[in-house]
């Protein structure tokens, strides 16, 4: 026979998110749903072994702003843009 007791337990849960450019917050209600925007994305770089970074992995949280500020400074173009210059 199995008897089991009621037992408190404690889990950190996600609450919020800060762009690690502009400090901006994305807070979260609950686990799925997000108080405000702007949309936040998680990046995670991993560097190959002999590279420059020799193997270190960053990651980091930017906002969406941010990461449009950063895809403009890179002059990312979509690859319908680049087929079509071509
Ligand atoms: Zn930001």
């Amino acid at each position: 026979m199995k008897e089991y007791k009621e037992i408190q337990t404690t889990e950190n849960t996600l609450y919020k998110t800060i762009c690690d450019k502009c400090e901006k917050e994305q807070i979260y209600t609950d686990r799925f749903t997000k108080a405000f925007e702007p949309e936040m994305q998680h990046i995670e770089i991993n560097f190959g072994f002999g590279s420059k970074m020799d193997g270190k992995s960053l990651s980091f949280d930017l906002c969406e702003y941010c990461l449009l500020g950063i895809i403009k400074d890179i002059n990312y173009k979509t690859k319908k843009e680049r087929f079509w210059k071509h």
